[in-house]
C-alpha cells in the first residue's frame, strides 16, 4: 500500500482540502510554495506514464484549477506538476499532481 493510499484510507493523517468520488487533494507536507496541494486519484495509478484513463487525469487537472481559484492563487498564477520516475523527480508512486502557487515560480525548473 502506498503513502497515499494510506492518506486516502485515512491511515495517515493529511491537511484534506478537497475530496470526490475519483480523488482526494490536501497539502504537501513539505510545501515548496505557499500554496502547495497533491491531487491524487483514489485509485492506485502508479504514474502519468502508466495512466490510461482520460477522464480521471483530465479530472485530477481540473481539480487543480478548481482549487487554484478557492485557495486565491488562480489570478496571480500557478502551476500543475506531475513528477514521473527518477529524472522526473517521482518520490511516491502513486500519480499525483501538484498544484503550487503564492509566490513567483521560477522556470526552467531544476
Ligand atoms: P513527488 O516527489 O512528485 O513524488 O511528490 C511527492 C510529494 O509528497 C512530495 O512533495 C512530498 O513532500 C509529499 N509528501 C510526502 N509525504 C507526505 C505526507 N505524509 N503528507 C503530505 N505530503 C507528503
Amino acid at each position: 500500500m502506498t503513502l497515499f493510499e494510506k492518506i486516502i484510507a485515512r491511515e495517515i493523517p493529511a491537511d484534506i482540502v478537497h475530496e470526490d468520488d475519483l480523488c482526494l487533494a490536501f497539502r504537501d507536507i513539505a510545501p515548496a510554495a505557499p500554496v502547495h496541494v497533491l491531487i491524487v486519484p483514489k485509485t492506485p495509478v502508479p504514474r502519468i506514464a502508466e495512466a490510461d484513463d482520460a477522464a480521471l487525469v483530465g479530472h485530477l487537472f481540473l481539480t487543480a484549477a478548481k482549487l487554484a481559484r478557492e485557495l486565491g492563487i488562480a489570478e496571480t498564477g500557478f502551476r500543475v506538476v506531475a513528477n514521473n520516475g527518477p529524472h522526473g523527480g517521482e518520490t511516491v508512486p502513486h500519480l499525483h499532481v501538484h498544484l503550487l502557487g503564492g509566490r513567483p515560480l521560477a522556470w526552467p525548473p531544476g
